[in-house]
């Protein structure tokens, strides 16, 4: 491609935010920054303005923006500060946008990443909560679209990278048994079941392998992560729950394999470095440098799998289970896991209390199909809701 790509990046503060700034960074005659958001890290903000010089940046809200605005102005930059989702979906569906990288972390990044789609835009997913909350409407909003989906997670990247190219014509078609998830099995993988109860958020965020955004470390460590990402795979590649198995992997350097029907099983391997997803998909169907470091196999040395404990990582079982209800259930699950996972990290609640909330607002109130984007958020809120209930309760 000759052209320069503009890119805009949605959750630029954050841990891929700023992974993608850097892999742009490496390459300024292919990628151009247009718009940058953030959301509580202003100064950080602001400070990625000044070494990017975006046309655009979108602020939490209005104050937020007016401040962001006076300081980029005095610095003689003539970046525009827009602000709020409506900002954010201005910047996602501008005309001039070619890529939009859409890293807001859970359900706030729903409406930006749908307005990013609908515009026909090549997207780069991280936000998977987006997918998992709208599945079918979203898919159906990339085919009419146009859009170009590529997947950030290192999961549905190293899958995207193990099918043929033609895998849309459905994955029997194109010899697929199943897709195999890896998962590093987070911090908590090998610790004693009755200590869950008193492990701290601290620990709950400190990975083994990756280093990451405080709400998806939780969710690693509960393993939810996988149980979103068993429900994004789904959607991605057109797969039933049944064809995607989860496989622990403590070393995160098998990121995802596919199971072919002729005993063929294919594996993307690399360091555990989200550089080289974005990297992958910014230049796709090109290859070009992520600085990540080569993977050397020697100081590796051994790849170990073990089955996913059901006992140990319950938020595991009720994603599957979400997945294979369907409809609003899945958008009940992330919004459940949203709040849980907050009053985790607020100290409200202890660790395993997470798959209890969830467990609760799923057996609280059934599913019901997904007829248009009201019925996700009104499903979506209602979960809050209840969560919230439950919070209060025990409080
Ligand atoms: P971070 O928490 O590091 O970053 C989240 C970004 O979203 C920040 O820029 C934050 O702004 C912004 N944000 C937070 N809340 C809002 C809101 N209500 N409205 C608008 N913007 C908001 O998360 P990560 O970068 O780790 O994760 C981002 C997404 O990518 C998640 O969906 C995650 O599941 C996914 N992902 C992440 C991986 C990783 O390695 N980190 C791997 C695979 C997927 P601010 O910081 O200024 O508040
Ligand atoms: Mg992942």
């Amino acid at each position: 491609m000759s052209q320069v790509q503009q890119i805009t990046v949605l959750g630029a503060t954050g841990s891929i935010g700023l992974s993608t700034l850097d892999v742009i960074a490496r390459h300024p005659q292919r990628y151009r920054v247009f718009a940058l958001s953030g959301f509580s890290r202003l100064a950080e903000l602001e400070a990625l303005c000044m070494i990017y010089r975006p046309r655009f940046a979108v602020a939490q809200n209005a104050q937020a923006a007016r401040q962001l605005q006076g300081g980029l102005h005095a610095a003689g930059l003539t970046t525009q500060v827009l602000f709020g989702e409506q900002g954010l979906c201005e910047v996602a569906a501008h005309p001039e946008v070619d890529t939009v990288m859409a890293a807001i972390v859970g359900a706030a990044g729903l409406k930006p990443t749908l307005a990013a789609v609908e515009a026909g835009k090549k997207v780069l997913l991280a936000n998977k909560e987006a997918l998992v909350m709208s599945g079918a409407l979203f898919i159906q909003a990339v085919r009419s679209s146009g859009a170009v989906l590529l997947p950030i997670d290192s999961e549905h990247n190293a899958i995207f990278q193990c099918l043929p190219g033609d895998y849309a014509r459905g994955l029997a078609s194109v010899g697929v048994r199943r897709i195999m998830l890896t998962a590093s099995g987070g911090p908590f993988r090998q610790t004693p079941l009755e200590q869950l109860a008193e492990v701290t958020p601290e620990q709950a965020c400190a990975h083994p392998n990756w280093s990451m955004g405080r709400k998806i470390s939780v969710d690693s460590a509960s393993m939810m992560n996988k149980g979103l990402e068993l429900i994004e795979a789904c959607w991605l590649f057109d797969a039933q729950p049944e064809q995607v198995e989860v496989v622990i992997h403590p070393q995160s350097v098998i990121h995802s394999l596919v199971d072919y029907v002729d005993g063929s099983v294919l594996a993307q391997l690399g360091n555990p470095d989200m550089r080289t997803p974005i990297s992958h998909a910014l230049a796709w169907p090109q290859r070009i440098d992520s600085g990540v470091a080569p993977l050397d196999l020697f100081v590796v040395a051994r790849l170990d799998f073990e089955a996913p404990d059901e006992q140990r990582f319950p938020c595991l079982r009720l994603a599957r289970q979400a997945a294979e209800v369907s409809g609003t259930a899945p958008a009940m699950l992330n919004a459940a896991n949203e709040v849980a996972v907050a009053a985790f990290l607020e100290r409200r609640i202890r660790f395993p209390e997470i798959a209890s909330i969830i467990d609760a607002v799923l057996n609280a109130e059934a599913a019901v199909a997904v007829e248009c984007l009201d019925t996700v958020l009104a499903a979506d809120h209602r979960a809050r809701a209840l969560a919230e209930q439950w919070l209060s309760r025990r409080e």
